[in-house]
């Protein structure tokens, strides 16, 4: 089996009625990267730099991110998609040194809105991922969008940086894409009018799910809730992918409902054409991708999406587990 998985590495994800798909990678370390390349990866779909902040006393240097983003630029063919710092709820700096001290942590000031107020921190960033963008395909992917104004200051911040980086000297992509995590429901609801002001948009099912059925990813006594089957995640995230289609600007998926098998053909049927996660599973799913006909899929899933309930979906969901004739 393995084998055979093997024989797949170096073959394009394309489904039976030859809709081509981009199966990217979720790295978290420089070092991961070197994985995706080892399953021919079409290029990195989300890399966290939080891990660059985490676990130690000072903040990183803009000489030291560049030298990480340098790392996995070189490691993989394709784009490369760095996401901004997303601190705050389930990733803590630790140490009485998280910036945030709300009742509601994962309500409170994380992601996109941290490196908004502390924007001397988010420069620092951004300066190191303008210097990137000079060598390779870089994308910037923005955490936790809930409205089109993160999005534009953003923007301003992004174009200050430019100049910035001009005035001394520095080369960078001056085109470089700006794209927004789909993580809140807010987000997926005005997905068209995001659109707008975004290169590109990115599923995180894993906040997405969380927020949208109100229940805390990181709670065990309340896991029984998570269920990206819910009629409510399948509706925001056909809204999203149909935004992106009219817009029209990519949509790929980076949370961990891209890379579980079970829904593959599901998220084929609702239009989906990018998928990224934990290099481990590209080959699996790129399997499943080759027997699957999106055409036959966006008929069937679309009649499902009637269905009363995640029980009643599951099951039809099951009937969708024939290989393609
Ligand atoms: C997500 O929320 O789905 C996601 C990909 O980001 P993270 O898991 O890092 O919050
Ligand atoms: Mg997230």
């Amino acid at each position: 089996y393995r084998r055979m998985l093997g024989k797949l590495k170096g073959e394009p994800a394309i489904t039976a009625d030859g809709v081509p798909i981009r199966l990217l990678a979720n790295v978290e370390l420089p070092d991961d990267s070197a994985d995706a390349a080892e399953v021919g990866a079409d290029g990195i779909g989300l890399y966290r730099t939080e891990f660059l902040y985490m676990n130690r006393e000072d903040m990183p240097s803009e000489e030291e991110q560049l030298a990480a983003y340098r790392r996995v630029l070189r490691s993989v063919d394709g784009p490369v998609t760095i996401r901004t710092l997303d601190l705050g709820a389930d990733k803590t700096l630790g140490q009485g040194r998280d910036p945030a001290q709300s009742t509601n942590p994962a309500l409170g000031l994380r992601a996109i809105r941290l490196c908004l107020k502390e924007t001397d921190m988010f420069r620092v960033q951004l300066r190191a991922l303008l210097r990137a963008s000079a060598e390779g395909d870089v994308r910037v992917m923005l955490p936790m969008i809930s409205n089109t104004q993160e999005l534009k200051q953003t923007r301003h911040l992004i174009g200050e940086t430019m100049n910035q980086l001009r005035a001394e000297g520095h080369a960078f992509n001056s085109a470089l894409p700006v794209g927004a995590m789909i993580e809140v429901p807010a987000a997926a609801l005005s997905a068209p009018l995001l659109a707008r002001h975004a290169d590109f948009f990115s599923l995180g099912t894993n906040d997405l799910i969380q927020y949208t059925l109100a229940m805390d990813r990181v709670d065990d006594e309340i896991n029984y809730l998570y269920d990206p089957l819910h009629p409510a995640v399948l509706r925001l995230i056909k809204l999203t992918i149909e935004a992106g289609e009219q817009a029209p600007i990519p949509v790929s998926m980076c949370g961990e409902m891209a890379s579980d098998r079970r829904y593959t053909r599901l998220l084929l049927g609702l239009g989906l054409t990018e998928f990224s996660m934990h290099p481990a599973s590209i080959l699996e799913v790129k399997q499943l991708i080759m027997q699957s006909n999106v055409a036959a899929l966006r008929e069937q899933v679309d009649a499902m999406l009637a269905c009363g309930d995640a029980d009643e979906f599951r099951e039809h969901l099951d009937a969708l587990d024939e290989p393609a004739p």
